[in-house]
């Protein structure tokens, strides 16, 4: 468009910032504590798992040639405590599941096909039956889990399982949260004229959490320069510092100044995406520094876009990305001409979305309601229902 100046496309923006994310040094984490941590390096096997060759069910161990036919039951093997003798022809031993299968045996019958018990009368098995090989699962020495994936709840299962008592994992980044605004109160506090709750710094914490790292909450600063150059001065100590507000063209918009003052060199600063266009990113040493405008919504967003994918990569992650998804338009929305838009939106179970109303970026309480952040490509009139989009679950 004549007379505005091309902006950075979200893709842009967002490979600039990995350039500059460079993942932290690891550290030895306890798995029970790895939650949501990112693996610096492949996590192995130290034993084979299961340990032993292992009953699947309970029920009797016993040569499936011996299968079917009437046998001496010679003994026990429950779980932890195998038995003492081993298995010979004719004979069987009663086992329960997870149980060793006692030498001389090559499968279980279980107990719902057996009779009797003086001699077990057991039906036909064929070998192997209902015997979890050792090392079935995975061998000693096999990678459980790989170096960059995120340990949830299966991974972490799966490392306490083989054997392994930690990680190794690039530490958490430390992120230095700053508002600024002369308007900002806390909590409780009366508001006068003009006027408003902070919230920013309390948004950006949650999803600091989320994200893997740790909030170091600064509180908010009045638009004045010295403190607000105090405060960013304290900021920059950490790995990441988010600023909210401050960051467009008014006369009380201080941030950048102030960070090109203490020597922070700006990447970019504004990005074709809707909200959240003044958003700017810049770095001093190996400290990344987001200024995200004030309004909530587009804090909220420009965190999502930018700043956990930078989160991500500095733990490791292998895809730190924004994990859209696919879906379908519920009903037809106009476009942006000029900038990519992330709308606030309900998403059902089918993968259909439909925009909330009140897409203001003021409007936190509104996209309180949404579940899905849909990305609308610029484009030149409306995008047809039906549509496929790409979508953040929230
Ligand atoms: P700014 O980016 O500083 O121009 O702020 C844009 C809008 O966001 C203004 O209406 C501010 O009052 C509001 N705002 C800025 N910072 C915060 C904050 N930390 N919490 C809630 N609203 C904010
Ligand atoms: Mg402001």
């Amino acid at each position: 468009m004549i007379g505005v100046p091309d902006l950075l496309t979200i893709d842009d923006a967002l490979a600039l910032v990995l350039e500059h994310a460079r993942s932290l040094p690891g550290e030895d984490v306890p798995v029970a504590d790895a939650s949501g941590r990112v693996l610096a390096a492949d996590a192995v096997a130290r034993i084979d798992l299961p340990p032993f060759p292992s009953s699947a069910m309970d029920g009797f161990a016993v040569r499936a040639a011996d299968t079917p036919g009437g046998l001496t039951v010679v003994g026990r093997s429950a779980a932890g405590r195998p038995a003492d003798v081993a298995l010979s022809a004719g004979q069987a031993i009663g086992i329960s599941t997870g149980a060793v299968v006692p030498d001389g045996a090559d499968a279980v019958v279980p107990v719902e096909r057996t009779h009797g018990a003086g001699p077990v009368e057991v039906e036909r098995v064929e070998p192997g039956e209902n015997v979890r090989p050792r090392g079935g699962d995975i061998e000693a020495g096999d990678t459980v889990v790989q170096a960059g994936a995120v340990c949830g709840p299966a991974q972490l299962g799966a490392l306490a399982a083989a054997g392994l008592p930690t990680v190794h994992c690039a530490r958490r980044p430390r992120v230095a949260v700053l508002a600024t605004g002369s308007e900002l109160r806390g909590p409780g506090e009366a508001l006068g004229p003009g006027e408003i709750y902070e919230s920013n710094t309390v948004m950006l914490a949650a999803q600091l959490r989320r994200a893997g790292a740790e909030a170091d909450v600064l509180g908010a600063v009045a638009d004045d320069a010295a403190a607000t150059r105090d405060a960013l001065e304290r900021g920059l100590d950490a790995d990441v510092l988010l600023t909210s507000g401050g960051v467009s063209v008014g006369e009380h918009d201080l941030v950048r100044g102030l960070l090109a003052e203490l020597g922070v060199v700006e990447v970019f600063w504004r990005v074709a995406v809707k909200p959240g266009k003044p958003v700017a990113f810049s770095t001093r040493g190996a400290t990344l520094v987001f200024g995200l405008p004030g309004n909530p919504v587009s804090s909220f967003v420009g965190f999502e876009l930018f700043v956990r994918p930078a989160l991500a990569a500095l733990q490791g992650a292998s895809e730190p990305r924004p994990a859209f998804l696919p879906g379908r338009l519920g009903v037809s929305l106009q476009r942006s001409a000029t900038r990519d838009e992330l709308v606030r939106m309900r998403v059902d179970r089918d993968g259909v979305v439909q925009p909330l109303r009140g897409q203001e970026s003021h409007m936190i309480a509104r996209a309180a309601n949404a579940n899905a952040l849909v990305l609308v490509p610029r484009g030149e009139g409306e995008l047809a229902a039906g549509s496929p989009v790409s979508w953040l679950s929230l």
